[in-house]
């Protein structure tokens, strides 16, 4: 009988990828912002995100236009780093997958970082892992002050 698995992939996000991400966020509340967590090659470690336009200049959906994501491409590989995931923000709604981000993820066959505002402007981050959309652990990798 075969044993399923039961551990839970993490996505790793440094410090300065979310404050790149509330940045962004707090600069565009409306709108959905999307862009690229950029990472080291075979990790699930977030070091920095790029952001990138959002075709559908919508407060419930995004898309990527192919030059943005081989400008993506060409960013990471500048930088050493590779696309490790996707993100996009949820403006005023929850962090769960809709149905078209079920279909985006299956294709883009990386994890989504999704990126909700509540209504006191508090972000909440839920990962999503490929395949399957299975939920992943959001680990927090930030630097202690001494
Ligand atoms: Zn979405």
């Amino acid at each position: 009988m075969p044993v399923l698995s039961t551990a839970v992939e993490s996505l790793v996000l440094h410090a300065r990828a979310i404050q790149e991400i509330a940045d962004e966020c707090a600069h565009q509340p409306v709108l959905e912002v999307c862009g690229v967590l950029l990472g080291p090659t075979g990790e699930r470690v977030a070091q920095r995100t790029l952001s990138l336009r959002n075709a559908d200049d919508s407060p419930c959906a995004f898309s990527v236009p192919g030059y943005e994501l081989r400008r993506a491409r060409a960013t990471a590989a500048m930088l050493g780093l590779s696309l490790i995931g996707l993100y996009h923000s949820h403006p005023g709604g929850s962090p769960l997958l809709s149905g078209g981000d079920r279909e985006g993820l299956e294709a883009s066959q990386l994890p989504w970082l999704i990126i909700a505002r509540d209504g006191d402007g508090c972000l909440e981050l839920a990962a999503y892992g490929w395949p399957h959309a299975s939920p992943m652990q959001v680990v927090i990798r930030h630097q202690e002050l001494r």
